[in-house]
């Protein structure tokens, strides 16, 4: 059976040594004092790993179950969820107006690794809620925030977003799912979704789905498309849970993983629906929920990623394989344990330096949430505009190939359920998927934040990371080892954002045969920047006398490793862009 202990260090370290969070003017940050994070995070992480971890496997083997028009859940996931609740887990950052704790979206953002590492298809159904829960935040009336965000909060009534059709994933513009006014301020929705995460279950009392459906008579196409809070069972003007509105699942999907996660055909036949937000604005507010969504799949990928390390690590302690070829390491075994041959330990090297990146990347990011929705930051959203895809699609792609380097480990041994890898490789191979497939990240990298705003936010980038490297060098080691690998890999995104410019205007196939790379390009640049910082942070640390020297050295060469070993991947990234278009679109379709 695999285990997860969270990294409570680690975490404190990027909120404390790395990002110095008490230091800075952000509202509520005051509080996060060491003592204070410390013991949510050590909280936090008995939960996951006594109880959320070990109904991981329980729900990947059990899986949901449609009986009679209800899901049951696997066995204990209704049991830990009301732990949860009680815990007030589900309501840490959400608004004290609504019941909330009010803590920044950052601590947010640590808990929920923690929870998701330790089993990402349970906490999906809190995560959904919260996604919904922000939507309605931001875009809600009074009376329907008053009505449904308490309830919320406390995930007494749980949350979902209604997409995707069959006909219509990435291409929205496509819906079929109509909404006919009713004249009494009410809409009736009928049509039909798929893959609707959450959709049903039985974990809670009510289940409140956004729904995206055009009006009769809108306008074509994606202007056309408008949100609507359509709730499974009505709710009474006193708040009390009223008839059984017309949103019903189909079926569940059986598949690759997140087997303890529904996955559900939902059918809306005349069910009554509110608007939410304007008329025909309706991607508008369902991207306050995609955003914080894509941000939540990013780290669901590295986080399945460090799940996967720590048990590869214990594995490659455990067993017994082969000699060093330097000299035995274990004389009086049969053979030395796998962790001495350089293979393996440039796999866990590779593992463990993005793994500790992707979690300082993404803490960096919720950090810019909380400047701008704290402390009316606009310069910090449009930087997290620009690496919302970077997150997303970079982290889970990574967050895919390392919960599979892990099973690498195991060897034979990873490829058998028994030992529980298998399901952290298919867990995290959804991650890649849904949420904008990473295609499509991509392309809104390229196609679109690039040049959002006049280009103001990736200049505004490329100047921190200038600016980074100006106030930071001086030390001949940490500009050897951090600064100068930092300064070509940000050179190579330079030049190939140039070559976007200078050649996507002629052939839009130029920027577009080259945007996936330029993601993983625009990630690299990123865990460069975010080791740089670690760097730094440890090596003051240890000029300021830090008693635990083991684990600053620690952060310290596992930051050279990635400098050294990943962020070079850049160059190539660089050089496939710059071949354009041609090679790829050389053949005609019937030559495929
Ligand atoms: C387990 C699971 C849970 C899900 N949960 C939800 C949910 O809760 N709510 C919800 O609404 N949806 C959900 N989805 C749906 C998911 O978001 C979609 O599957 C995903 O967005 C892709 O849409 P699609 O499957 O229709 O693929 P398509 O849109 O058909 O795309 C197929 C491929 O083509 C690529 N592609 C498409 N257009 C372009 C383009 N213009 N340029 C380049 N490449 C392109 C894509 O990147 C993709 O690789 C879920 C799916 C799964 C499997």
């Amino acid at each position: 059976m695999p285990s997860y202990t969270a990294p409570v260090k680690d975490m404190q370290f990027v909120l404390h040594d790395v990002l110095k969070v008490t230091e800075q003017s952000v509202p509520g940050y005051d509080e996060l004092e060491a003592d204070f994070t410390s013991a949510i995070l050590e909280e936090a992480g008995k939960i996951s790993s006594e109880v959320l971890q070990p109904l991981n496997v329980v729900g990947d083997t059990e899986g949901c179950v449609l009986e009679n028009g209800v899901v049951r859940t696997p066995t204990g996931f209704k049991a830990a969820f009301d732990q949860m609740k009680e815990g007030g887990w589900t309501a840490l950052d959400c608004d004290p107006e609504y019941g909330g704790q009010g803590m920044p979206y950052l601590l947010g953002v640590a808990v929920g690794e923690q929870f998701t590492a330790a089993n990402m298809a349970f906490n999906m159904y809190q995560g959904l809620t919260h996604g919904a829960y922000s939507a309605i935040h931001a875009h809600g009336t009074d009376e329907q925030k008053a009505t449904y965000l308490p309830n919320m909060v406390s995930c007494d009534w749980t949350g979902t977003m209604n997409l995707t059709e069959p006909h219509c994933g990435t291409d929205l513009g496509l819906m079929r799912t109509k909404a006919a006014p009713q004249g009494d301020g009410s809409y009736k929705i009928t049509g039909q979704k798929i893959f609707i995460s959450a959709g049903e279950h039985d974990m809670s009392d009510n289940i409140i789905h956004l729904v995206l459906a055009k009006i009769e008579g809108g306008p074509e196409g994606i202007k056309g498309v408008s949100l609507f809070i359509v709730p499974k069972f009505m709710v009474n003007e006193d708040g009390s849970l009223g008839a059984r509105n017309g949103a019903t699942v189909g079926s569940i999907e059986e598949k690759m993983g997140i087997h303890g996660n529904s996955t559900c055909v939902m059918n809306y036949d005349d069910a009554t629906g509110y608007l939410l937000g304007t008329e025909h604005k309706g991607m508008r507010a369902m991207f306050t929920m995609m955003n914080e969504a894509r941000i939540g799949v990013g780290l669901q990928g590295y986080a399945q990623a460090e799940v996967a390390y720590q048990n590869a690590v214990v594995y490659a302690n455990d067993r017994l394989q082969g000699r060093d070829v330097t000299g035995d390491k274990n004389p009086d075994g049969p053979a030395d344990p796998l962790i001495v041959h350089p293979d393996i330990r440039r796999n866990l090297m590779d593992q463990k330096s993005f793994v500790e990146g992707a979690r300082a990347f993404t803490y960096w990011g919720a950090n810019m949430i909380d400047q701008h929705v704290r402390a009316d930051d606009d310069a910090a959203h449009g930087i997290v505009s620009l690496i919302t895809p970077v997150i997303k699609g970079f982290l889970t792609d990574k967050g895919f190939e390392y919960a599979t380097a892990a099973q690498q480990v195991y060897g034979g041994h990873g490829y058998i359920e028994e030992w529980g890898m298998s399901q952290f490789a298919r867990d995290a191979r959804i991650t890649q998927i849904y949420e904008g497939a990473n295609g499509v990240q991509a392309l809104d990298l390229v196609g679109r934040k690039l040049a959002q705003d006049g280009g103001k936010h990736v200049m505004a980038f490329f100047e921190m990371v200038k600016s980074f490297i100006k106030e930071n060098g001086g030390s001949e080691d940490y500009d050897k080892a951090f600064l100068d690998p930092l300064k070509a890999a940000s050179k190579d995104l330079q030049a190939a954002g140039m070559y976007f410019m200078q050649n996507g205007m002629k052939n839009p196939n130029h920027a577009l045969a080259g945007s996936y790379d330029f993601m993983h390009m625009f990630g690299h640049v990123c865990l460069g920047l975010m080791w740089a910082k670690m760097g730094k942070a440890a090596m003051d640390a240890l000029e300021g006398g830090a008693s635990d020297t083991n684990f600053y050295e620690t952060k310290i060469a596992t930051g050279k490793y990635y400098m050294a070993r990943q962020l070079p991947a850049t160059a190539m990234h660089l050089s496939r862009i710059e071949s354009g278009a041609d090679t790829v679109m050389a053949l005609d379709a019937a030559n495929f």
